[in-house]
């Protein structure tokens, strides 16, 4: 079995994230850059079938710019075999469709049995890639699952939902993506981060897929504005002074929250 992890490197949640207004994109230098968290679980999701299962492979495959290779090396720490990255001057600015062409282009030439997305990065929160790169390799997907079951040529999960849950499966090769109700990953320890350093790291330009995209050239959503969020306002405080009730439920129907 071939398990491919699909990680993206943020900027850590912890810290202050900030977008460049001229460009749109996220200003990478201005957050420490960590391995997003869902994507940790998703590589917990492939370690635990390896675990029990001999000869399955894990591979760990991002998009990401030159400098994101520490933090891919962190997934190699926690216990994935190996790394592909896919980095290119020419990503700089890509947006969905693009980072799913790219994607779909590399896990063609790795190969697999199974791909392990998030089903939301914290930074760009597009929530549909992997669904988007399973469209495009034509193999199902089972997206936001909450529980996995990886069996013998079969993938099983549960999806929550506002509504409900729906037990899903298909068959292999598919596309899942997790949700953070699975476990954490485990922690990178002082044998991983060693052995992480000797572990293959394959580095693949859009030459090497045989992939020809100019983003600047010809993007395919089209920025218009880009804008900082307004600061939140200190808020309405309301202090009883025996018309405390009447105050709050006049203010509720007055902003239409009741
Ligand atoms: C040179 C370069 C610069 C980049 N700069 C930025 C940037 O400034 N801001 C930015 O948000 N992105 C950047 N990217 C990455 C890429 O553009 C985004 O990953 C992509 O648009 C996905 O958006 P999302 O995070 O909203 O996807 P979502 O659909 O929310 O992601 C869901 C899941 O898909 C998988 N996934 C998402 N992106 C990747 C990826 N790149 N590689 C592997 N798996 C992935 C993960 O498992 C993730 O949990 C850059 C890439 C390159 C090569």
């Amino acid at each position: 079995m071939k398990i491919v992890v699909l990680v993206k490197e943020v900027p850590d949640t912890y810290g202050d994230r900030v977008l460049d207004l001229e460009t749109g994109l996220a200003d990478r230098a201005a957050s420490d850059r960590v391995l997003d968290e869902i994507n940790e679980r998703a590589i917990e999701v492939a370690l635990s079938y390896a675990d029990v299962h001999e000869g399955t492979e894990v591979v760990v495959l991002s998009m990401a710019p030159e400098e994101s290779v520490a933090t891919i090396r962190k997934a190699l720490a926690i216990g994935a075999g190996s790394a592909v990255q896919v980095t290119d001057s020419a990503l700089i600015g890509a947006d969905l469709t693009v980072t799913a062409e790219v994607l779909a282009a590399a896990l063609e030439r790795i190969g697999f049995d199974l791909v392990i997305g998030g089903n939301l990065s914290t930074d760009g929160s597009g929530g549909v890639l992997p669904a988007m790169i399973a469209e495009r390799l034509g193999v199902p997907q089972l997206t936001s699952l909450a529980h996995v079951e990886i069996g013998d040529g079969v993938v099983a999960g549960t999806r929550a939902s506002d509504g409900g849950t729906a037990d899903v499966r298909a068959d292999l090769p598919a596309v899942i993506s997790v949700t953070e109700a699975l476990p954490d990953a485990r922690f990178a320890n002082l044998k991983g981060i060693m052995a992480a350093k000797k572990k293959p790291f394959e580095t693949l330009s859009l030459t090497d897929l045989g992939v020809t995209i100019d983003v600047a050239a010809s993007p395919q959503i089209i920025l218009t504005e880009v804008g900082k969020k307004p600061p939140r306002g200190a808020g309405v405080k309301i202090v009883d002074e025996g018309d405390g009730g009447a105050r709050l439920a006049a203010f509720l129907l007055e902003n239409k929250l009741a």
